[in-house]
């Protein structure tokens, strides 16, 4: 599989007394899609401090004994399933008190950033923020001591800042790096899951701040990638295989998006043969030239981000786009070529009512009436709590409820000719419960993996241990109630949090 790669940076030759593996909690077609994963390792792997080898859920680590330091990416809530299973895979036990003469064993990603004590058992430390540099500390530290006691080593890692050692605890900052270069896939592989595809990455984290919205509260501010470092990319992209995807939260925010754009439009216009894809399209960045350019580059359909079907419950969600305003995108997304839109939503946002989805079915009218021939469809999830969020505080709405919901909302659109998908609401209530879990947690996510990983496996394990699951996925929590996640240090802080839910929820009257 792995002579099929080609890196496009000086690979390491592997000579170092100090070797990291770096592990991929899903198959090795995925981790070739994952742009962070790959330039992590490529951070190591360039910098000559240690042998670092890619360690995927369908692969097999060269030589497990000469392991000094095992680090996983733990970005999906779910992801614990297939970390241990890959530990066992190495007959690696769980528990790191467990683990006399193995390696320490550490995860990154936004899953622990956001809460990492339900899984503070299983690993030796964790690192807390964006990793390209904080990963390159630990591995320097862990190399240069490696003839110390673990006890010394985790000592020494507890220093650093942004690095969380559970066995001794305190007061965590988030590491925020300023991203003066352009992350863009490293290694390309014909084996990836998205072939041959080139990923740029635009912009880092989204200044809308959305109430429910880790991915924006975790990663602020919002960082753009310098526009000299960008196109020396695209070319690279464009030079290496011609297909390129921008990512980022938000990148219509990039002051040179419609620049790059146009960089691109221009290129494909003079002959070049390009392929070009960008994550799902604020309402605002869709533009009569973004829409041009995605198509001259061969996307025929894409996504809009609506969140919620109602003005009034989009500006509780701080979502403040209007009707007119996604209306207007539907159109300009028709006249100029692509073939279709899916609407992305959520369903059981607090203050969520039936008008609200109402709202929802009576915009997929008017969008299929002005636009005849034109394919909508829709896709929803169901509000989940994120710790750090201004939501962090509200309980989700009962499985039944929201399930009834989505019937509603299915059917409804059924009707219309639309069709919707929605999430499974039953495992967004087992992720409400692991989000916002606390370390009373640790032995039911063990037992939930040794039970199969499966629904029931998430019942039984909350039955065994007589854990009230409801309290950590449902309860609306109290400003005053510590949490189990108050030892991270985040800007904006908690202060800010509570007055921006107080401002959202003052929101929920505005018609
Ligand atoms: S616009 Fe999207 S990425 Fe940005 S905060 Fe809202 S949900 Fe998150």
């Amino acid at each position: 599989m792995k002579n099929k790669e080609v890196f496009l940076y000086k690979h390491s030759i592997n000579n170092a007394d100090f070797t990291v593996w770096l592990g991929f909690p899903g198959n090795y077609a995925f981790s070739m899609s994952s742009l962070g994963y790959l330039w992590l390792f490529k951070k190591i792997d360039e910098s000559d401090i240690a042998n670092a080898e890619r360690i995927c859920s369908d692969t097999v680590g060269a030589n497990p004994c000469d392991v000094n330091l095992f680090g996983f990416s733990f970005s999906f809530d779910m992801d614990f399933l297939t970390i241990f299973s890959m530990l066992e895979k190495y007959n690696i036990p769980l528990r790191a008190k467990d683990r006399k003469g193995f390696p320490l064993i550490f995860a990154g990603g936004p899953v622990v950033n956001a809460n990492p004590e339900p899984y503070k058992v299983f690993f030796d430390f964790f690192l807390i923020g964006d990793g390209e540099d904080l990963n390159i500390k630990a591995v320097n530290l862990c190399r240069e001591n490696k003839d110390k006691s673990k006890d010394e080593i985790l000592r020494m890692l507890s220093q650093i800042e942004g690095i969380y050692v559970p066995k001794y605890p305190h007061k965590v900052k988030k590491i925020t790096k300023k991203l003066d270069e352009c992350v863009y896939t490293p290694i390309l592989s014909e084996n990836s899951f998205f072939k041959d595809t080139f990923i740029i990455e635009m912009s880092r984290g989204c200044a809308n701040r959305c109430g429910f919205c880790l991915a924006s509260y975790l990663n602020l501010p919002l960082r753009c990638v310098p526009y000299d470092e960008l196109i020396k990319a695209i070319d690279l992209g464009i030079e290496k295989t011609g297909r390129i995807a921008l990512l980022g939260a938000q990148i219509s925010a990039h002051p040179h998006f419609h620049e790059v754009c146009k960089y691109i439009y221009d290129k494909i216009q003079s002959g070049k043969n390009i392929e070009m894809s960008v994550s799902s399209l604020r309402v605002d960045a869709v533009t009569d030239d973004v829409v041009k350019t995605l198509v001259s580059a061969g996307q025929k359909n894409s996504t809009l981000a609506i969140e919620a079907g109602s003005e009034r419950l989009r500006k509780v969600i701080n979502k403040n786009i209007t009707e007119e305003q996604i209306l207007n995108a539907v159109k300009i997304a028709r006249r100029n070529g692509l073939k279709g839109l899916k609407l992305y939503g959520m369903t059981g946002l607090p203050t969520e009512t039936y008008d609200d989805l109402n709202e929802i079915i009576r915009l997929a009218k008017r969008i299929k009436s002005e636009n005849k021939g034109f394919d909508i469809s829709f896709g929803f999830s169901s509000f989940v709590p994120k710790p750090n969020t201004p939501f962090q505080w509200f309980g989700r709405e009962a499985t039944k409820s929201v399930e009834d919901k989505n019937n509603y909302l299915k059917k409804e659109l059924h009707k219309l000719g639309i069709t919707a998908h929605f999430s499974s609401v039953k495992w967004d209530y087992w992720q409400a419960v692991l989000s916002r879990a606390d370390e009373a947690l640790n032995d039911f996510v063990e037992e939930v993996y040794r039970q199969g990983g499966k629904l029931g496996a998430f019942k039984a394990a909350a039955k065994k241990f007589g854990i009230n699951s409801d309290y950590y996925a449902l309860e609306n929590y109290e400003f005053d109630k510590p949490l189990p996640w108050d030892f991270i240090e985040m800007k904006p802080g908690k202060e800010f949090l509570i007055s921006e839910n107080k401002r959202l929820i003052n929101n929920s009257e505005v018609s």
